[in-house]
């Protein structure tokens, strides 16, 4: 039985006094819900010192929201995998559709960056998606199966395992819209049958998460299915009263 993961993604959202607020009303849910799913929050850079010591000996995780495909060296405005991992990461979020699109990532650069995490010792949340036009156009299995063989391609097999992957519908996320609990469904098992191909063992331990407009009122229907193991959550993470209500819909199933 794999464990439910809740990975919030706060964006480019937040300020000290704000995240305070948050991640003391989140930690004292979770201390009373106790922790059977694991749950984590991706934040700005800037932050990570902040809530690092925020989440201290809590169960709450640190998260990335990016990572550098480089070590180091002379890449203005990247953070490495290794900077990351002194501040306590234990995720990196790598291609989200957001980078995807305003910032070119393509599927070898998301594949160098899951890589770079690794190395960090840390987890790449890979994400991948189909936009509106690609699932009207019948091309969803093909755009995702795409997405995440550039990955698989570049890993050894005996890291299949390390991964978390998270399908997000383009057109879910920030709409409201949301997928159907038997539409991810259906590309969930699909992206863990392109996982088995690579490592069968591995690929029944992999959480593969949901992300696109899961709300407290979407996110029971959607963590039943076999295949969804949890959620990447965007708007809803940034308020402690809905993240910890998706968190119980994880705990609960
Ligand atoms: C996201 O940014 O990864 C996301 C899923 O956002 P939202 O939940 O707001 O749709």
């Amino acid at each position: 039985m794999r464990r439910k993961l809740v990975a919030g993604n706060w964006k480019m959202n937040g300020g000290l006094a704000a995240n305070a607020a948050l991640i003391a009303d989140v930690k004292a849910g979770l201390a009373a819900a106790g922790a059977q799913a694991d749950v984590a929050v991706c934040v700005p850079s800037p932050y990570l010192a902040q809530v690092q010591a925020a989440v201290a000996g809590s169960a709450l995780a640190l998260g990335a929201q990016d990572v550098s495909a480089h070590a180091n060296g002379a890449y203005t405005g990247e953070v490495s995998g290794a900077m990351l991992a002194e501040f306590a990461c234990k995720y990196a979020i790598v291609g989200h559709s957001e980078r995807r699109a305003y910032h070119g990532e393509t599927d070898a650069v998301v594949a160098a960056k899951a890589v770079a995490a690794l190395k960090s010792g840390l987890t790449p949340i890979v994400c991948v998606g189909e936009t509106l036009d690609e699932r009207e156009a019948g091309q969803t299995d093909v755009v995702v199966g795409r997405q995440v063989d550039a990955v698989l391609t570049v890993l050894d097999a005996a890291d299949v395992e390390k991964i978390v992957v998270a399908y997000e519908p383009v057109w879910a996320i920030g709409t409201g819209k949301t997928a159907t609990p038997e539409m991810a469904q259906d590309v969930h098992a699909k992206l863990r049958g392109k996982l088995s191909a690579k490592n069968a063992a591995a690929a029944a331990k992999v959480q593969i998460l949901y992300g696109g407009s899961m709300k407290p009122d979407n996110a029971k229907e959607l963590l039943a299915m076999s295949d969804i193991d949890g959620g990447l959550i965007g708007g809803a993470a940034l308020k402690a009263v809905d993240f910890l209500a998706i968190v119980q819909a994880a705990q609960g199933n």
